[in-house]
């Protein structure tokens, strides 16, 4: 084994094998400056460097560790299933239990099928609206993320929008084109747009409450115009729960904000933190895919039984009572603290939270679309999270992200960030 001991010697010989020293783009730190945390364990609310330190973490694998890291009843569920095998490629037990669990706690989704990750989810969910409908064009909002498909890469917020990459490159301007761009809560451009093109429009896609973009919920009415306006034309709803589903609530946006989907596309938590995706809706639509339909779907890993055992142990321990309540109380505690440490530091902060999903938006707010969120002072997002760093706090490295509370953050845990946000905000 190695005996390299710091965050700097492992980003160097990162950076030798790996674009960026990393797996996925967000992870290297550009867009707030400094060298990540490589992490050598996590439990509960704390990650654990190479480095010797010790941080409470707030990105939580970028939103599955919502029981926290390590969690008891997640750990044995991996454990007893490898013990059984890792993977066969033929149907099993739990991943029937975990598809009924699901469609017990979001009644839209009638059937569903499981892939390996929310971006796989969200393809699937997309080819399956356009076999259904017959019809080619995808409507986006701008800020909105949904993967790394190709037709997705279209002013897509967070890592994208903070590189300033406006669109992937390598995405050819064809299989752009059949993506529709639309300014979030603005329920009059998407109106007339439908009215416009309504016609060939297969689908409209949209994380009902933005977390990547930073947190933007919706405002009133502006999910239920879009349903309204997606019957009228007989374009499908999509809603793209990765980030939100079993996160703002139990049963996602849907059940927050009482909104029904033809389609809901999950990830992150119903993984547990191990690769699953999940999409899945009305019946008469999920039937058509492969083997019952025309819309051919698969994957060697889909449905893997380690990552069903700890989805399904997660998404049981999200059933038990006052969860939701505990992380509303908990997720409030923190926003009143950073709303106070900033206003106490003179720095103009809007904070914009929905249940444990938080943003402090370096700028006044509200921040309503890309536009609100793209004129926030980066620069001093970027002082603060190094200095959260250094006071042990291990805060998602980009403004245009959500900090993710889990049941692991007590309110002792809270009360310490905020401490160390207080003197983070002096140095922004
Ligand atoms: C994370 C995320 C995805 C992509 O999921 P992966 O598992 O990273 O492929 C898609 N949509 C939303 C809203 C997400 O937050």
């Amino acid at each position: 084994m190695s005996e390299t001991k710091t965050n700097e010697a492992w980003m160097e010989r990162a950076q030798r094998v790996l674009p960026g020293g990393v797996n996925s783009p967000v992870r290297a730190f550009r867009a707030v400056g400094g060298v990540p945390v490589f992490v050598e364990r996590a439990e509960g609310a704390y990650l654990h460097g190479v480095d010797g330190r010790r941080y409470i973490d707030y990105v939580g694998s970028w939103g599955p560790m919502i029981l926290g890291h390590a969690a008891p009843a997640v750990v044995r569920a991996v454990q007893d299933a490898m013990t059984r095998g890792s993977s066969y490629g033929a149907p099993t037990a739990v991943e029937v239990e975990l598809a009924e669990l699901v469609t017990k706690l979001v009644p839209s989704v009638e059937m569903l099928r499981m892939t390996s990750s929310g971006t796989e989810a969200v393809m699937g969910a997309l080819r399956v609206a356009r076999g259904f409908t017959g019809r080619d064009l995808v409507v986006k909002f701008e800020g909105c993320y949904h993967g790394g498909a190709d037709y997705l890469l279209v002013q897509a917020g967070s890592g994208l929008a903070t590189f300033g990459v406006p669109t992937s490159a390598g995405v050819p301007a064809a299989i752009g084109g059949t993506t529709l761009v639309l300014p979030f809560n603005d329920l009059e451009a998407a109106k007339q747009l439908f009215a416009a093109r309504g016609k060939e429009i297969a689908a409209l896609i949209l994380e009902p409450v933005v977390g990547n973009m930073g947190v933007v919920p919706p405002e009133p009415g502006f999910l239920e115009g879009l349903r309204a306006l997606t019957a009228e034309h007989g374009a499908l709803l999509v809603f793209d729960e990765v980030m939100t589903g079993f996160r703002v609530a139990l049963g996602g946006a849907q059940a927050r904000f009482g909104i029904t989907p033809d389609l809901s596309c999950f990830g992150k938590i119903v993984g547990g933190g191990l690769p699953v995706g999940v999409y899945g809706g009305r019946r008469e639509i999920m039937q058509k895919v492969a083997p019952l339909g025309p819309v051919y779907q698969a994957g060697t890993l889909s449905g893997n039984p380690l990552a069903v055992a700890a989805g399904r142990a997660t998404l049981e321990a999200l059933t038990a009572p006052g969860v939701y309540e505990t992380l509303e109380a908990r997720s409030a505690q923190l926003e009143a603290g950073l709303r106070e440490a900033s206003r106490k530091a003179s720095v103009p902060v809007t904070i914009q939270r929905v249940g444990s999903m938080i943003t402090p938006f370096f700028g006044p707010g509200p921040i309503r679309t890309w536009t609100d969120a793209d004129r926030v002072d980066r620069k001093a997002f970027g002082r603060w999270h190094a200095a959260m760093l250094r006071e042990g706090v291990h805060w998602p490295p980009a403004q245009f992200e959500a900090g993710f509370v889990s049941l692991a953050h007590t309110e002792e845990i809270c009360a310490t960030t905020i401490a160390a946000a207080q003197k983070a905000f002096a140095e922004a």
